[in-house]
């Protein structure tokens, strides 16, 4: 059989069918709005900017995890789980809202938090914030040290919870596998039906990627639907060649598991990874005046870690002419203000 035989009369009817056929938990508000950024495409007089607002998503000040939780909380509870366990930085956004997700659908939470940037950072990096929210929220947790193996604490915290009588369900950091990228195949599909109400072409989409189940997911949704245009992914902790690589392989899964049979290219993965600055969670001067210039232009609250780094590699790309003056390119904007009060110091706050 050739690919194009394999290849469904309506790609997006197909998607459709397809995640709509899995496991889920319903936690995020969507659709979210897709806005145009006027007076920040005026300041920058390159492209045409556009905010595809997963900030919006709702789940405990939202963000982009709300996507991939509808689907690993439906298995969670597909599979008769008690008890959800995951791992992250001690300012996760993805334990925020694993906490939330978890809370909502009357599952224990059990997170293992890694001190992966050093709390020297700003005074508050350690207790406020995300912290903070997921202590609110009710979660467990137990600490470790920067580089531990944390897919091994999981693990192990698994095994104790099991020998304890739970019925645990495992979330890797960030929910980033074929399970959770389903949310971002899905978000695919939103803004595909989003584009064409609002009669508009997208030229370039331009995100934050960590741990990549967000671009993997998006890229597995657009092969799809056969709708090409460059998902750039702007890197907030790896170099280049091994995000475009992670990125890579769970996208070919998601791929797999949205029964898409037409072969993934490598070229569809594209990471810019030139705005980590000396590493993950640590400020940059880009990253600062990234989310200076969207509060005060367009009175948007971007995130010290993710969204400000990617909007940073999305300025410097506007400035330096990377894309075409009339092009239409959206900004994802994954959420992630709750970091601010870990960053107090850092945008001016004194003591
Ligand atoms: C987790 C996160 C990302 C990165 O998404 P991945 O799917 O992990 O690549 C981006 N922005 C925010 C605010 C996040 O919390």
């Amino acid at each position: 059989m050739t690919a194009s035989a394999n290849k469904p009369a309506d790609p997006a009817a197909h998607l459709a069918a397809v995640i709509d056929a899995a496991p889920r938990f319903r936690c995020a508000h969507l659709p979210t709005p897709l806005e145009p950024l006027q007076r920040l495409s005026a300041h920058l007089g390159g492209a045409n900017l556009w905010l595809k607002r997963d900030d919006c998503t709702g789940l405990a000040t939202g963000g982009n995890k709300a996507r991939k939780l509808e689907f690993l909380i439906g298995a969670a509870r597909a599979q008769g789980a008690d008890t959800v366990v995951t791992h992250g930085a001690l300012q996760s956004n993805h334990v925020r809202q694993t906490a939330a997700a978890a809370a909502m659908a009357g599952l224990r939470c059990e997170v293992l938090y890694e001190h992966r940037v050093d709390a020297a950072v700003d005074p508050d990096y350690a207790e406020s914030g995300n912290v903070l929210l997921t202590r609110l929220l009710g979660a467990g947790r137990r600490d470790f040290p920067k580089d531990t193996d944390m897919d091994a604490a999981l693990a192990e915290r698994a095994a104790e919870l099991k020998a304890e009588g739970a019925k645990p369900y495992l979330i890797p950091g960030g929910g980033s596998n074929a399970v959770g990228a389903t949310g971002y195949a899905n978000c695919a599909l939103e803004l595909f039906e989003q584009a064409a109400q609002m009669n508009l072409t997208i030229d370039h989409l331009v995100h934050a990627t960590g741990s990549t189940g967000t671009q993997a997911g998006l890229v597995a949704g657009c092969h799809a639907l056969g709708w090409p245009f460059p998902v750039l992914g702007i890197g907030v902790r790896l170099p280049q060649a091994p995000q475009e690589e992670k990125v890579f392989a769970l996208a070919r899964a998601t791929a797999a598991h949205l029964q898409v049979a037409e072969e993934l290219p490598r070229e569809s993965v594209r990471a810019n990874c030139d705005y980590v600055g000396d590493g993950y969670g640590l400020p940059t001067a880009g990253m600062i005046e990234a989310v200076e210039l969207l509060a005060r232009l367009e009175g948007v609250l971007l995130d010290p870690v993710y969204a400000g780094k990617g909007m940073a590699g999305l300025i410097d790309l506007v400035r330096r002419g990377f894309f075409a003056p009339d092009a239409n390119v959206v900004f994802l904007h994954t959420g992630g203000a709750a970091a601010l009060f870990g960053y107090r110091g850092v945008f001016g706050g004194g003591d």
